[in-house]
């Protein structure tokens, strides 16, 4: 009896939305009286295990009340959700195939994207691909292309996703499976050896997705590489001005990229003022320079204001240090620093902003959420 109360109850709910629409209450309650005879008849024979006879039954009711498609939906949905993933195909490919039934080609579409979800959720994934490839063109496109991706991100064939992509119809891309293609063209040209292939993949990165910054990150390296020093310099400051959150992970790179250390000075001072950067490796920099140009003393002004203002383990360590001569003593000084070192390499330095996930090892994918380009420099008392 459990099968039926779990078939009734989503369906019920399904009809009385569909059927709310119409305001015409007799032809409501006929129908539902029609309904459920078919329902109770179809749901007893499946209870019979008497499959293909239920079927034949749900055909019949829905070539009687095409209206009603979406509560067969509904009923292979709750199969799917129950795990009995055969029950829920059979469902979507008697309908899609059954003479009888007159599909709209917007039913259909609906059923093939279902047929793909059952599919894809009994790890069929092969088999799933099949529907989807043919709506690609479709009304349901984005749908199709969004199930594909997620199908060759877990295959790692990036490929075959970036394939299906440029199979879409080119309207009506949504802008997360843009992100996603971006990520597809990352992936490949991180797989490649050859300079000029790499550049190309990332240049296509950004066509499909231009707030990729991964991309941007990667052709700065890589034009570093190719001692371009300028142009690495150019998409630093388009990482930046994109989003500011990603500085320090520049800092390994944009050294680098400068011809002295008065221009990256110059760098840093736009970076503290222009783009009100708080991260703490910045400020610990600047820091540095004053102490070079100026003096300790205007250093540890500088160390103390920005303390003041933004709080961190980090530049308090900063301090420390150039408070060294403070110290009764060398080894008093390397007790205290220690300690804090120690502090610092317990915390993560990273933190995905869709699920909070931490870590220490910059991902552009979050291991814990799949979603791309959401781990971050931590930023706060901890942050670096
Ligand atoms: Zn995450």
């Amino acid at each position: 009896m459990l099968e039926l109360l779990f078939l009734l109850l989503p369906v019920s709910v399904a009809y009385g939305w569909v059927m709310g629409k119409q305001s015409i209450k007799k032809e409501l309650l006929k129908q539902q009286a029609q309904m459920s005879r078919a329902l109770t008849s179809s749901v007893s024979l499946l209870l019979k295990n008497k499959e293909e006879q239920a079927l034949d039954s749900l055909i019949q009711y829905l070539n009687d009340n095409p209206q009603s498609i979406e509560n067969y939906i509904a009923m292979a949905q709750v199969f799917r959700k129950k795990g009995e993933i055969d029950k829920a195909i059979s469902i979507h490919e008697s309908l899609l195939n059954s003479e009888q039934v007159e599909l709209s080609p917007f039913d259909r579409e609906v059923l093939e994207l279902e047929l793909a979800q059952d599919f894809m959720s009994a790890g069929m994934l092969e088999r799933a691909l099949k529907p989807l490839s043919g709506l690609l063109k479709s009304d349901h496109a984005n749908e199709a292309l969004a199930m594909s991706l997620h199908i060759f991100e877990q295959t790692r064939e990036w490929q075959n996703g970036i394939d299906a992509y440029l199979n879409t119809k080119t309207t009506n891309i949504s802008a997360r499976n843009r992100q996603l293609v971006s990520h597809f063209y990352c992936e490949l040209a991180s797989l490649s050896n050859n300079a000029k292939n790499k550049k190309q993949l990332y240049k296509r990165a950004l066509k499909v997705h231009s707030d990729c910054i991964r991309s941007l990150v990667s052709l700065a390296q890589l034009y570093l590489v190719l001692n371009q020093k300028q142009k690495s310099r150019e998409l630093i400051v388009q990482v930046l001005d994109k989003d500011p959150n990603f500085a320090p992970a520049l800092f390994n790179i944009a050294p680098e990229c400068f011809v002295d250390e008065f221009e990256q000075a110059a760098w840093l001072y736009w970076l503290i003022k222009e783009k009100q950067i708080t991260s703490v490796s910045a400020h610990n920099q600047m820091a540095e320079y004053i102490v070079k140009e100026k003096g300790l003393e205007e250093g540890r002004k500088y160390i103390i204001n920005h303390l003041k203002s933004v709080p961190s383990v980090r530049g308090f360590s900063k301090l420390i240090e150039l408070e060294r001569e403070f110290f009764m003593s060398d080894a008093h000084f390397e007790q205290i620093q220690t300690l804090i070192n120690q502090y610092i390499e317990l915390k993560p330095n990273y933190e995905c902003k869709s699920c909070g996930f931490s870590t220490n090892h910059f991902s552009w994918r979050c291991p814990a959420c799949n979603n791309w380009q959401t781990i971050k420099p931590l930023i706060g008392l901890d942050g670096i």
